[in-house]
């Protein structure tokens, strides 16, 4: 038996038999071409778009908007027109729309970030439209017969967005990092995953693993007495989990507020159901990343009333459109950039097309005026006090009284005595703040280890951020995805945030470790993280701290 490290995104144990996800279909080679080739290259791409639509029916909001977004893809028209090209030109349909594929692929990886990150979707509508015009079956997951842990080089979206959690217990992927979709999709769905893992391309169908999808281990045959041991830490967690409910305070009695991250009106629905104090971020841009033209007041309002409806006396925290960069949407595009996460994204984006923001605060008003949610607002990506400034006043203007500040560009973080006087209240989104604080790319696996919110500058930032808030009386929560780690959770507590907002399978775990300790020891606790020399340090200097029954089940 050994155990090889990867990324644990999605935790929960998984045991079970290895399935590997299959190749995808060749090109035969020498293809002949055809004198139908234009009209079967089209009819494929659009069986792939067709099939992609018809599963967003059936999945969450956050799985719907990535679905959605693959299907644009198969129906962009220079990538038709690429394979057409091609086929014109004598190759035979499946060789043009391989070679049409990798021609986009390439370009996308030459520009780097989101866009590089999508040529793995690029590639699915390519291996997909491939095997349609072949006339054989989609690539991806073969046909479950049972229980398994599936192993792929990478899942795409389509893949991971209709997974059948009944059988799959599990997931490796040899490539991806904390924030790719399969990473996101997996800690929706509750199925525990590890990624980078770079012994993925050894495993074969039967071989048997263990993946612990909260430490990122992965246990090759293991042993009865490891299953055992692991089994019994995983029995000893439930029971923890289930001796706590209600609001998140520390022990001594401090409240943080438990919130949910959602992406749309199925995940309100189903956060709506749990125990918890409201949303914390509701990220409107999933809503529209497929949509071709801008949404109106009307659709947006009634979707809006839709998401606010089952948080009835809870508060719900919207962000206004966090539009470009890893999110692209089709009616807010200000044409390429070198750079798209340093340029006019987010609310900088909004300041160019005020219609944008008019039309959608205005939506936001109609919606909160007709719900018992307690309706805040915020914008992305702020980097100031004077849009600050700037945003609050817009948000008061259209009747909206809670105006805030995601703060995710250092430089807010560092002024926020003065970016925290203009508003209600603040967020710190920790993917974005870790991204520019370290200078890396946070699409880019490789640069997992610097993208750490573990990282010691890292929290002496979000460090910074607490204390303007502190100075101006104003709360000040974290909405990135390090909210959903327990330990990490009491660092953040320990530095004065009063909200974490998360993916709602980790609450139950960040509650629990909240409820074992006292304000004094979560203070503690940060500035032993903030004191190490590393992030590895200084994680294990809070676990080694930290209550042992809470250590017990980690
Ligand atoms: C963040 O940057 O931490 C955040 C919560 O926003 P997003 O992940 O949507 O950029
Ligand atoms: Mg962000």
């Amino acid at each position: 038996m050994s155990i090889v490290q990867g990324i644990g995104v999605s935790s929960g144990l998984a045991f079970g038999p290895v399935v590997t996800v299959g190749k995808p279909v060749q090109p035969p080679q020498d293809e002949a071409a055809a004198a139908d080739a234009e009209s079967r290259i089209r009819d494929a791409f659009e069986a792939v778009a067709t099939d992609l639509d018809s599963r967003t029916a059936h999945v969450d909001d956050t799985a719907a908007a990535i679905l959605s977004a693959t299907a644009m893809l198969a129906r962009d028209p220079s990538l038709i027109d690429g394979a057409i090209a091609r086929a014109t030109a004598g190759s035979g349909p499946a060789t043009a729309i391989d070679g049409a594929t990798r021609e986009f692929m390439e370009q996308f990886a030459a520009l780097g970030g989101y866009f590089a990150e999508r040529a793995t979707d690029l590639r699915d509508v390519g291996d997909r439209a491939i095997a349609s015009v072949l006339g054989q079956p989609a690539p991806g997951v073969p046909p479950l017969t049972g229980e398994c842990v599936l192993v792929a080089h990478d899942l795409a979206p389509a893949d991971t967005a209709t997974l059948d959690r009944s059988q799959v217990l599990g997931i490796i992927t040899e490539v991806g990092g904390r924030t790719s979709h399969t990473a996101i999709l997996a800690a929706q769905m509750g199925i525990p995953a590890v990624v980078k893992l770079a012994e993925a391309v050894n495993l074969s169908d039967g071989d048997v693993v263990l993946v612990d999808g909260e430490t990122g281990e992965v246990h090759l045959d293991p042993s009865e007495k490891t299953v055992a041991k692991r089994r019994k830490r995983d029995k000893r967690r439930t029971d923890a989990l289930a001796s706590t409910s209600g609001p998140g305070r520390t022990q001594d009695g401090k409240q943080v507020k438990l919130l949910a991250n959602i992406g749309g009106v199925e995940d309100a629905r189903e956060a709506g159901a749990l125990d918890l104090e409201g949303v914390g971020l509701f990220r409107t841009e999933f809503v529209f990343l497929s949509a071709a033209s801008a949404p109106t007041v009307e659709e947006q309002t009634k979707i809006y009333a839709d998401v606010f409806a089952p948080f009835e006396g809870r508060r719900v925290v919207v962000r206004t459109l966090d539009a470009g960069a890893d999110k692209p949407l089709a009616f807010a595009n200000l044409g390429a950039e070198e750079n798209p996460a340093l340029g006019r994204r987010g609310l900088r984006l909004s300041a160019e097309l005020p219609d944008l923001l008019d039309t959608q605060l205005e939506a936001l008003s109609r919606a909160a005026a007709d719900t018992g949610a307690d309706v805040w607002v915020m914008a992305p990506m702020v980097a100031d006090a004077q849009e600050a400034a700037w945003f609050a006043r817009r948000v008061r203007e259209n009747g909206l009284r809670t105006p805030g500040v995601m703060i995710e560009i250092p430089a807010a973080a560092l002024r926020a005595e003065h970016v925290m006087a203009e508003v209600e209240f603040g967020s710190l989104g920790t993917n974005d703040l870790a991204q520019y604080t370290m200078a890396a790319d946070r699409m880019q696996g490789e640069l997992a280890e610097l993208l750490d919110p573990w990282q010691p500058a890292v929290l002496d930032v979000v460090a910074s951020a607490a204390r303007g808030a502190v100075i101006n009386g104003r709360p000040m929560g974290v909405c990135g995805e390090s909210a959903g780690d327990p330990l990490m959770a009491l660092v953040l507590a320990g530095l004065g945030i009063t909200s974490l907002s998360m993916a709602p399978s980790r609450v139950p775990l960040v509650r629990y470790a909240l409820s074992r300790h006292t304000f004094a020891q979560c203070a503690r606790l940060a500035h032993l993280a903030r004191s190490a020399r590393t992030p590895v340090d200084a994680r294990q200097a809070v676990l080694e701290a930290c209550d042992p029954d809470l250590a017990a089940i980690l």
